[in-house]
């Protein structure tokens, strides 16, 4: 079928809205009518090359939809429903057999090699091309994350799409898949602290901000917040956090200690700074822990104070918040309906033409998470 989508040639290139051809879904597959799709900083990473997932290709892999078609053998997923778009796993290594799907041992081959994935073979071409006036089609790379969304229709399969009610609200929902379920993930799954444990969280972007509202769902206190963009700091104090600290304008470290002396219950790194990280494991209560939640660049190293971490103190990275996709996403959206996770303060929305707006608005730091609509 004809869809648009936004297509990354070039290594740090724009994203070009071109007509390309999308397939019928396979077996195991659904195709989706991409409503809207959040972008997230993963995305920039692979624009960016710093992995070597193969151009051209289409990214985006927050997305949400409803169901156009679904191929052989999908029973749980039909035409007309609403879906929310997740992470790719393979359902049969150590890791999500034990239920921890986001640690899939395939987890980058199946998110981020740009082909479609059938059994144990990465290699079959994603379902993407462009016509050409001369000749056979161009193969365009896609399977990103199982949805390449950041276009009209995109491919999934059964295992990460999640139905939601026909009257969710998928515009502002979608990025639930990723960088929100991250953030609040990391609270509610993973370091899940008790009422009334201190919790400092760093860097207030989607994912440090979608912390501090779960971290105020389970009434953490206090919830500290460490950024260096005022309006991000303020923006946390009314979703949640009780001290916004400002690190271009006080000693971060210093100004939690003054309001811990014994240093924090838990801490949450969404910057991927290895500084950063340093200074969050340092500012740990004895058996405290600092969850890891920030991605770096391949090969970035921290050093940490070994007796400082003998005391029972504990890093520990977490990807995708622990979710599992098809039991979380449903509780944060009712979440959501509820008023307590009120990730429409941190959504702004914009055209799929309008695309390289959003990125400079998220990257100036004007947005903090945008969302683009297809139609
Ligand atoms: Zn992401
Ligand atoms: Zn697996």
């Amino acid at each position: 079928m004809d869809i648009k989508a936004a297509v990354v040639r070039e290594k740090g290139g724009p994203f070009l809205i071109e007509d390309l051809q999308l397939e019928a879904p396979s077996a195991g597959e659904v195709l989706v009518k991409v409503m809207a799709c959040g972008i997230c900083h993963t995305d920039l990473i692979i624009r960016d090359q710093f992995y070597p997932t193969p151009l051209p290709i289409v990214l985006g892999h927050e997305g949400a939809g409803i169901v156009e078609a679904v191929g052989a053998g999908v029973k749980t997923v039909r035409p007309g429903d609403h879906v929310l778009m997740s992470f790719a796993y393979c359902g049969t290594c150590s890791s999500c057999l034990e239920g921890a799907t986001s640690y899939c041992w395939h987890h980058m081959e199946m998110n981020f090699s740009g082909k479609r994935y059938s059994g144990s073979d990465w290699t079959i071409p994603a379902p993407l091309s462009k016509k050409c006036d001369h000749g056979s089609p161009e193969p365009i790379n896609g399977a990103f994350f199982n949805q390449s969304a950041l276009a009209t229709h995109a491919i999934a399969t059964e295992e990460n799409v999640v139905v939601v009610d026909k009257d969710a609200d998928l515009k502002t929902l979608a990025p639930l898949g990723c960088g929100f379920q991250t953030g609040a993930g990391a609270v509610l799954n993973t370091l899940r602290p008790e009422v009334g444990s201190s919790l400092v969280i760093t860097g207030a972007g989607n994912v440090g901000l979608a912390a501090v509202m779960a971290a105020k769902i389970i009434k953490c206190d206090p919830i500290i917040v460490i950024d260096v963009v005022p309006e991000r700091l303020s923006l946390a104090e009314e979703l949640g956090a009780t001290h916004a600290i400002d690190a271009t304008r006080e000693d971060a470290v210093a100004a939690v200690r003054r309001i811990c002396p014994d240093g924090v219950r838990y801490a949450i790194e969404s910057t991927g700074n290895p500084n950063v990280l340093r200074s969050a494991f340092e500012l740990l209560h004895a058996r405290g822990v600092c969850g890891l939640i920030g991605g770096s660049k391949i090969g970035t190293e921290v050093s940490l104070d070994m007796t400082h971490l003998l005391f029972g103190r504990t890093v520990r990275g977490i990807l995708q918040g622990d979710s599992k996709p098809k039991k979380f996403l449903p509780q944060l959206v009712k979440l959501y309906e509820d008023g307590l996770f009120p990730i429409d303060r941190l959504v702004s929305h914009y055209r799929l033409a309008q695309i390289e707006d959003a990125v400079a608005d998220m990257k100036s730091g004007r947005t903090i998470k945008p969302v683009l609509l297809m139609e």
